[in-house]
């Protein structure tokens, strides 16, 4: 381990610092989890979110808690920014290495190591894949609830770092409430356990403060999650409406009259298009929007649920229900909805907004969207998930033009702050991180927002970890 590394502005300097931390890191990790050559930093350069983009100083790709914990110590005792990172698909710029960071990537503790069935509980480690916990219990009759459309390629630990959700949330609830403990590093290299098997823990509850922390509170190398018993039965039914107001005034009746499906997606007519060209999964084609409404439970239930249903989209004019007859129709109807990013993407490049609204505020925001897509001349598709009232307009444009990538960028800002003066939030499950920075005082005033970086100081009094996510940059205490 090297004594103090001296900071110096000239370039000289700070290459010869950069080379000394290398250097020391190879000193604490094998070769093949350390990664430092300017070609194989690129794929670390940016995350789901490409608009941004920069070179970390090096990866370290730990395999266990204890040299996690030892390059925390290292990179604290120096002041070098870490930036954590699981699988690398947050869309809002929450694992880009934006200063000369360290990137401490977790996908090397990516084993399963308890299955607790008995106490519906599996312990596993932050690398592990969202998908890869559920199919490890499938054949039990077990399943992790929380399903992010991304839910093959990211992580657990990326999960609780946006406090993720998914098209099963809406009964089942998001990261945080089916999260049960966590062991966590934290800026100074020590190890806490928050948490654990037991429904409840005395004291603050930190776990909920961990979930949705963005990487600025710890290091994150262990889970332990709550594992749900597979329904009866499962039935998803494709509601097609004349409109977006139509579709998006159905959903607010449903949840108004008690009604909780398990999920309510919303796709408008282009994503209906999209998603259809894509994954050929039998959508209408006819309709102006689209609901996708699954029950569950017993034979009887879910007829029982979906009457109910059936008879509040009848009061908004529905044009077509269909329920799907087979474990392959409904596996068609999920994947085309869980493809819809990727489907985007091979028409045009896109930002995905996230914002949140009152349920009441559906068709009010939908119609607002609509009016700034058209007022900033661009195309945008909706897909989302209605019955949170997560709001996910997929803003259409051309990477290559600086214009329209202005335009999109505007018109995105100009629908989260919508959002939040519809009496919603900026964020429903991707986090604020680089995207929303700057929009966090439309939501907070001063004082919420200082509160909060006290609370961030108290876990990292230095700014270390993740710095430029979350706050604006400007009025931040010094560190
Ligand atoms: C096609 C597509 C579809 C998506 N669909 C959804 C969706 O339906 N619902 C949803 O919620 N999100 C969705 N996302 C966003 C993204 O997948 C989630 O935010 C996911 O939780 C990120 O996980 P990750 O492992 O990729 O984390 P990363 O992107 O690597 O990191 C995310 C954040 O967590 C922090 N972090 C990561 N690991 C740790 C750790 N071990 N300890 C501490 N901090 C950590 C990072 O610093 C960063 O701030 C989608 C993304 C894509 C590309």
């Amino acid at each position: 381990m090297s004594d103090a590394i001296p900071f110096l502005a000239p370039r000289a300097d700070v290459l010869a610092r950069r080379a000394r931390i290398v250097a020391d890191l190879a000193d604490m990790l094998p070769p093949e989890c350390l990664v430092h050559e300017a070609r194989e930093l690129v794929p670390f350069e940016t995350d789901a979110f490409v608009s941004y983009r920069r070179l970390p100083l090096a990866v370290a790709l730990p395999r266990t808690t204890a040299e996690v914990s030892a390059v925390m110590r290292y990179c604290h005792r120096y002041g070098v920014p870490v930036v954590p990172r699981g699988a690398g698909t947050s869309l809002s710029g929450g694992a880009i290495p934006q200063e000369d960071a360290v990137v401490l990537g977790l996908s090397k503790m990516n084993r399963i190591l308890d299955i607790d069935l008995p106490n519906r509980a599996a312990v596993v480690q932050a690398g592990v894949t969202n998908l890869n916990i559920s199919e490890s219990v499938a054949a039990d009759g077990f399943f992790y609830a929380p399903d992010p459309s991304s839910q093959l390629a990211c992580t657990i630990g990326g999960n609780i770092g946006m406090n993720s959700g998914g098209a099963h949330c809406l009964k089942y609830g998001v990261t945080t409430n089916n999260l049960l403990g966590v062991r966590m590093v934290l800026v100074d290299g020590t190890v806490i356990e928050l948490g654990g098997k037991a429904l409840d823990a005395a004291g603050y509850d930190l776990l909920g403060l961990v979930c949705g922390h963005e990487g600025q509170l710890g290091i994150v190398t262990e889970a332990t999650v709550r594992l749900i018993a597979k329904p009866e039965g499962a039935r998803p039914v494709l509601f097609g409406f004349e409109s977006s107001e139509e579709a998006g005034a159905c959903v607010a009746d449903v949840i108004a009259a008690g009604i909780i499906p398990v999920a309510i997606e919303f796709m408008d007519k282009p994503a209906i298009e999209i998603c259809e060209a894509f994954a050929h999964a039998g959508y209408p084609l006819d309709v102006g929007a689209l609901l996708i409404v699954e029950v569950e439970g017993s034979e009887a239930e879910m007829d029982a649920t979906l009457t109910d249903i059936v008879d509040i989209a009848h009061r908004h004019a529905v044009k077509t229900v269909r329920e799907c007859q087979s474990a392959t129709e409904a596996a068609l109807i999920w994947k085309g909805r869980k493809s819809a990013f990727g489907a985007t993407g091979r028409i045009a490049d896109y930002i995905c907004m996230d914002g949140t609204v009152p349920l009441s505020q559906l068709s009010h925001v939908l119609k607002k969207t609509a009016e700034i897509i058209d007022h900033y001349g661009l195309r945008v598709a909706n897909v989302f998930h209605a019955g949170d009232g997560n709001m996910h307009p997929l803003i259409l444009f051309n990477a290559n033009d600086p214009e329209d990538a202005a335009r999109a960028e505007a018109a995105g800002n100009d629908i989260l702050k919508l959002c939040v003066d519809a009496g919603g939030c900026l964020t429903g499950e991707h986090g604020v991180g680089i995207e929303k920075r700057d929009l966090m005082r439309h939501q907070y005033s001063e004082a919420d927002l200082a509160q909060q970086m006290a609370v961030r100081a108290a876990f990292d009094p230095g700014w270390l970890l993740n710095p430029s996510k979350v706050f604006p940059l400007e009025g931040r205490p010094a560190a």
